[in-house]
């Protein structure tokens, strides 16, 4: 094999595992999500605290609303019995019972906004622990079947790139250095060839000069377009 069909060939074979390892973060990435049942969990948790927090409160007014109730009908019997007859102690305590009429109406509309609210809460907590359930079971396969993805990906990487090194060892360490470089600048391309005098990296007609050059050279030569040039050889 001559050095240019060497470079070509290394350069496949990294090609093709730079793929493999996209496939492999991937696969990684997906594992690491946990089909997004974490964020679902939490969700669901706020959710169950939210429907808490509405219960309580209803149960905070309820217990408010009975007692001004409650209230109400103890001023009432005062101002009605007619026991007292002191003209300031009735005014004072008609004051009292119109403000408790008044907080037991306010406590009594926010009621059911409350109980709406924690309805709500409810219904959305059943929705996602069912939703939540069925993911879970779903991801329990998933995550079977992306772990021997992992394990599968993982191993025949790790084969290929043993044949990679082995290969890349019978290239000129100058060659090779040269080419590493332009494959890591050049986003995995590094050698072009060079077909019925045009470069195939960046369509360019060469010069009779280059391809003179280029002939006569063992190796790869520069394009202008930062790539390496090889011959048809
Ligand atoms: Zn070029």
């Amino acid at each position: 094999m001559t050095i240019a069909q060497s470079l070509l060939s290394l350069q496949s074979t990294d090609q093709t595992l730079a793929l493999r390892r996209r496939d492999f973060r991937e696969v990684e990435r997906e594992l690491k999500s946990e089909g997004g049942l974490p964020e679902l969990r939490e969700n669901c948790e706020k959710t169950k605290v939210r429907e808490l927090e509405s219960k309580v409160e209803t149960a905070r007014l309820e217990s408010e609303f009975a007692m001004l109730k409650e209230k109400v009908a103890e001023l009432e019997t005062r101002l009605y019995g007619g026991a007292i007859t002191n003209v300031r102690e009735l005014t004072a305590i008609e004051t009292e019972h119109s403000a408790a009429r008044r907080s037991l109406a306010q406590v009594e509309e926010s009621i059911a906004p409350a109980e709406v609210a924690a309805e709500h809460a409810r219904q959305q907590f059943e929705g996602l622990t069912n939703d939540l359930a069925e993911k879970e079971k779903l991801w329990q396969n998933r995550n079977v079947e992306l772990r021997q993805d992992l394990y599968r990906l993982g191993s025949e990487y790790n084969e290929m790139l043993e044949v990679r090194n082995a290969d890349a060892s019978g290239i000129p360490e100058d060659d090779l250095a040269r080419y590493t470089r332009l494959f890591r600048s050049n986003r995995g391309v590094a050698v072009v060839r060079v077909e019925r005098g045009v470069c195939q990296g960046c369509a360019v007609r060469l010069p009779v000069g280059e391809l003179t050059r280029l002939r006569n050279a063992d190796g790869p030569i520069p394009c202008s377009c930062g790539r390496a040039l090889l011959t048809e050889g």
